[in-house]
């Protein structure tokens, strides 16, 4: 059960956190110029992805996208380029419905309280409590991953903060600390501690400056807390696709529904292999369910083939991932749409084709420049439907 707070917890949680953090806070460019805009951009991409990461794309997101109205006028395709990589693609999506929501219903005046922030596509109560209490320092306590582990360790509480339960007390504890007055910089100080201190694996307590009052460090074992969430079986995902190419050398890629995962990417037709089915019988079938074709286009010089492999595999996007390859006679030559692969896929049937970037035909289209360009195709392969794409080839 979890251990009673240290008397005065909240006094000195408050007395020390915001002066080491006035020391210790990295020079962050969304700290430097803080804007509603900026704020958050940079909320919306630290969901689920570390600031290391987040850094690069929120320097060229600025660049591409300056202000919330050139990013409500770009083109969905446009900002989903330029999230490319960063995962979790909703997001992206959800800003781009956002800025236009900004400009055109709430004519540029962007939301000042956590429950107007949470009216946003996206924007979530965490992500609302902290654009909130950093920009006009409403007093309401963030509650991230960085925030629960250091809540936890503070009183030596085994919680799992995936719980509903543990949320809600964590979330109580969470408001005891927050001082009225500084509520946007304690927020800011919170995840900064447990981003850099009070790290997941390697507390750094002597270089803590709530040590005196954590019970976690008293305790002897920081570790322990909070408990570990029980670990869920990664699915195994049996998939196959197909090349198809036409008389032309064009490749047929399609795009993915906006409401599923990885939703509005392209991949190269295909699907889940179904128990009892050749990979060759699965193809097919995907074609015919998904597309109406009923026969694999070319057959000459391509042959779709499959991998097994966990999602997490060699960290390409879904399904798509190391599931094309065409062979000229016993010789694995690559990817439809990569002449010559660079690199050597890390999954376990180590096509040779690269994993991630040249698997992604959106990217691969893009960086061909003039040779290569993606266009909207309404008859070639078979019936084909609106989301169909091909990605053209010239040389
Ligand atoms: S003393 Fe250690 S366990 Fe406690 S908050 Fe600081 S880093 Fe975390």
């Amino acid at each position: 059960m979890t251990a009673s707070p240290p008397a005065g917890l909240a006094a000195e949680v408050r007395r020390r956190l915001l002066p080491w953090f006035a020391r210790r806070a990295r020079a962050l460019p969304w700290r430097r110029r803080r804007t509603p805009y900026t704020a958050w951009v940079a909320e919306m991409m630290l969901q689920q992805t570390r600031v290391d990461q987040a850094l690069p794309y929120y320097r060229r997101w600025l660049r591409r996208f300056p202000s919330v109205r050139a990013l409500a006028a770009a083109d969905l395709q446009a900002v989903l380029k330029a999230w490319e990589g960063l995962g979790y693609y909703a997001r992206a999506r959800n800003m781009h419905a956002a800025a236009r929501r900004v400009t055109s219903d709430l004519r540029g005046r962007w939301p000042v309280t956590a429950a107007e922030w949470a009216a946003l596509p996206g924007v979530g109560p965490y992500t609302a409590a902290a654009l909130a209490s950093l920009l006009h320092n409403e007093p309401v306590a963030v509650l991230d991953g960085n925030v629960a582990r250091v809540l936890c360790r503070l009183r030596a509480a085994p919680l799992n903060p995936r719980s509903g339960a543990a949320r809600r007390t964590l979330r109580a504890w969470a408001d005891e600390l927050l001082p009225a007055d500084r509520a946007g910089a304690h927020n800011e100080a919170m995840m900064e501690l447990g981003a850099l201190v009070c790290r997941p694996r390697r507390p750094g307590c002597g270089v803590c400056p709530l040590r005196t009052v954590c019970a976690g460090f008293a305790s002897g074992d920081p570790h322990a807390y909070p408990a570990a969430p029980p670990r869920k079986k990664l699915p195994h995902l049996t998939v196959g696709a197909a090349v198809l190419r036409d008389r032309r050398g064009r490749v047929l890629i399609t795009q993915r529904r906006t409401e599923d995962m990885l939703g509005g990417l392209w991949e190269f037709p295909g699907g889940k292999r179904e128990p009892g089915e050749t990979m060759e019988q699965c193809i097919a079938r995907e074609l015919r369910e998904e597309l109406g074709i009923s026969r694999s286009g070319t057959p000459t010089a391509i042959s779709p083939s499959n991998s097994t492999r966990t999602p997490r595999g060699c960290g390409a996007a879904g399904r798509v991932a190391c599931i094309a390859r065409i062979s000229r006679g016993s010789r694995r030559t690559g990817c439809a749409c990569i002449p010559s692969p660079r690199r050597t896929c890390s999954c376990s049937t180590r096509c040779a084709v690269a994993p991630k970037k040249q698997h992604d035909p959106a990217a691969v289209a893009a960086r061909g420049g003039r040779e290569r360009r993606l266009q909207t195709l309404r008859r070639g392969f078979a019936r084909g439907s609106e989301n169909i794409r091909v990605l053209q080839r010239r040389s």
